[in-house]
């Protein structure tokens, strides 16, 4: 299969260090691999998003030689896709609706009440939740991690796949988006290792491929805390491109390019031809000040 990989971030503000880092990761694997890359705009929650931070994200995106293939894929227009897969579900009585509220649900969103023996309909205004048996395992191996095993049953019974509100659940449009784009090779941030085993649940029960899951280290404060719009995490500057790539290099532990190569063009077709995935460190998290970041 040829490789096919991407990047999808959510609208929710300008591309940021922490954002760029996957970004390059992805890009650079799937260079390297002679793969495609493409992105996906993950815009599933218009009250959450900015107006306008998609296009940044976009011409970011550009300023920094990461040129995708294909025409963008955007969430927004996905729905009936998202609602075929729900139908797909509900046909082979996979779903219930949930009309627990704040309330009756437990600490961790799990459904206490009977919903799961209450009839099936997708146009009632409840949440929709996909049944796990209780005895469900999935194991998976990322590629920079190593071996993981989720009892699924047991941790995350019953999840989300369509919200009250109606908007579907991040994990349904993902799995539903990555078949859509026959993504081979994910590697994103490590704050998205706990949807793994929720995805490839998903994509058994609409038998779906499973693509190759790699999860990077992501980018903290002294804190610890994951950058993000929410932790005021600054937008990068578009005029220091360069400069912006050599960071992310330095923080995927990638050979430093030469001094002498200035642009952009110059640093990526490095960077590609180095590429080397046994480099990064096989962690969580890192601080920004490791790569001599104040933050
Ligand atoms: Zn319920």
């Amino acid at each position: 299969m040829p490789y096919r990989g991407r990047f999808a971030p959510s609208p929710t503000g300008p591309l940021h260090l922490g954002s760029l880092i996957a970004a390059i990761a992805s890009y650079l694997d799937a260079r390297h691999s002679n793969g495609s890359w493409l992105v996906r705009i993950e815009d599933l929650d218009p009250p959450r998003e900015d107006r306008g931070a998609a296009d940044s994200i976009l011409y970011s995106l550009q300023c920094h030689g990461l040129h995708w293939d294909e025409n963008v894929l955007y969430q927004h227009t996905r729905n009936s896709a998202y609602n075929a897969a729900l139908i797909s579900l509900a046909d082979r009585g996979h779903l219930f609706r949930c009309g627990c509220n704040r309330i009756t649900l437990s600490k961790s969103g799990a459904c206490l009440d009977n919903c799961r023996t209450s009839q099936t309909t997708i146009s009632d205004p409840t949440a929709i939740r996909i049944r796990v048996p209780l005895d469900q395992d999935i194991f998976f191996k990322d590629r920079l991690q190593g071996p993981a095993y989720s009892p699924l049953g047991q941790s995350l019974t019953d999840f989300v796949v369509r919200r009250r509100d109606e908007l579907y659940a991040y994990q349904l449009a993902v799995v539903v988006d990555d078949a859509e784009q026959s993504i081979t090779h994910v590697l994103r941030g490590s704050d998205l290792l706990d949807s793994t085993p929720r995805q490839i649940f998903l994509q058994q029960r609409l038998a779906l491929a499973t693509p190759s899951y790699c999860h990077l280290p992501v980018i903290t404060t002294k804190q610890g805390q994951k950058f993000s719009k929410q932790n005021h995490a600054p937008a990068l500057d578009n005029s220091k491109a360069s400069s912006n790539l050599r960071s992310a290099l330095r923080f995927l532990h990638q050979c430093e390019p030469p001094a002498t190569l200035a642009s952009v063009e110059q640093l990526l077709a490095y960077a590609i031809e180095h590429w080397s995935l046994e480099r990064v460190p096989a962690i969580l998290s890192m601080p920004a000040a490791n790569i001599g970041l104040s933050t």
